[in-house]
């Protein structure tokens, strides 16, 4: 029997095979004419899968938090004010980062499965002056996605700079950064950007590059200082060698190779079959007799899905069986509801088949932990909502 369980959870993913062979090939100088050509060329390819055309584009060896941690360091000085929305535990995040560089900073907290409401974001601004706002796109610890457009708008309107944590969301989720006006938006490598964890990613606008040009204090993070790196990404991008520290060299290799092939299948295209991912879960979930943690479809995640477990059934229990049958899942990670839900990721190269493969999984284990449904149910109604 082939030895292989796929790997559905939300970040890291499974891996186009082009990818992994160009993580496996032998490195290279991260001088070498070849990389500085692929490296180039992922910076610009970044630009078209972001949808900013005069954005400046980073790419740092780290993870996600790194990512956050860079356009916090970046764009805060000691004393300025901060507004956080938060959906989850990725949202909370912002309120420690931001204050260790010395941001007053205020949190609009949705209950969890909540959208964040926006009536109260504008009363936040329309009280106070702020500098900075932050929102997560789909925060992983609940599968709630917030309306980033409109997040572009209101920074837009009060001239707040606007930071999107799009770690779970970058090359899934619908983002047009420069139309919708914001200012930076990153991601990590090992969710729908499709290649394995290491890749701190972000784009950032020219008017935050210009707030940061005029900071008062130097930036408190050596590593993550735009100073630093901003030279670099420009020399990569005019096929020059340049080096502050070294380049993560076969990791920027598969970025390149998974860039070109989100952009060979459309951003349209690419946003539209992660919308039927979404909703073939959540769909196939509820005739399982499933709740879930987003309170309603429309601000639910096509990214990942947060599915309850029913009476009766606990993860201890169920997530094995569910790996057994085939699917490798995550458990609940909100703390206030840890052990109450579980996470899908069906995001990057996952196809139809993978999605339809996973509620079976999901099925024959809730089956096995005495669950009553119709078997077959999930799959069907999954099936109506791929291809229906
Ligand atoms: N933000 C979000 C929305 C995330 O899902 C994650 C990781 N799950 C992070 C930030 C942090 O990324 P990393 O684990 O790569 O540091």
């Amino acid at each position: 029997m082939k030895d292989r369980t796929l790997l559905m959870i939300p970040g890291p993913i499974e891996f186009e095979p082009e990818v992994l062979q160009a993580l496996g090939a032998p490195t290279t100088s991260h001088v070498s004419p070849d990389f500085i050509e692929l490296f180039g060329r992922s910076l610009e390819r970044m630009r078209e899968v972001w949808q900013a055309p005069t954005g400046q584009p980073f790419v740092l060896a780290g993870s996600g938090t790194l990512a956050m941690d860079c356009a916090g360091a970046n764009l805060v000085e000691p004393g300025d004010r901060a507004l956080v929305l938060s959906t989850g535990v990725f949202g909370d995040r912002f309120e420690d980062l931001l204050s260790r560089y010395g941001a007053e900073v205020h949190v609009i907290r949705a209950a969890v499965g909540e959208a964040i409401d926006f009536e109260d974001v504008e009363r936040a601004l329309r009280a106070r002056p702020y500098k900075l706002m932050t929102a997560t796109h789909v925060d992983t610890s609940t599968a709630v996605r917030v309306d980033a457009k409109r997040f572009g708008a209101l920074g837009l309107s009060y001239g707040v700079l606007t930071v999107l944590d799009g770690v779970c969301s970058v090359a899934g989720e619908e983002i047009l950064q420069e139309d919708w006006g914001i200012d930076v938006v990153l991601t990590a490598s090992q969710k729908a950007i499709g290649v394995p964890p290491g890749l701190a990613l972000l784009v950032v606008s020219q008017k935050a590059l210009s707030v940061w040009s005029t900071r008062r204090t130097k930036v408190a993070n050596y590593y993550a200082d735009w100073e630093k790196w901003l030279p670099i990404m420009t020399a990569y991008e005019k096929r020059v060698p340049s080096y502050f520290g070294t380049p993560p060299v076969n990791l920027v290799a598969a970025l390149d190779v998974s860039l070109g092939q989100i952009l060979a299948e459309g951003m349209a295209l690419r946003f539209e079959r992660h919308r039927r991912f979404g909703a073939a879960c959540r769909a196939a979930l509820r005739a399982l007799g499933l709740g879930q943690v987003p309170t309603q479809d429309g601000h639910a995640a096509n990214t990942l899905s947060a599915p309850k477990y029913p009476k009766g059934v606990n993860g201890p229990d169920l997530l094995p069986r569910i790996r057994e049958a085939g699917a490798i899942l995550a458990g609940g990670l909100h703390p206030e509801i840890r052990s109450e839900y579980f996470r899908i990721g069906h995001m990057g190269a996952a196809k139809p088949g993978d999605i339809l493969a996973t509620i079976g999984a999901i099925e024959a284990g809730l089956k096995a932990c005495g669950h009553e449904f119709d078997l077959g149910s999930g799959v069907v109604a999954g099936q109506a909502a791929l291809y229906g």
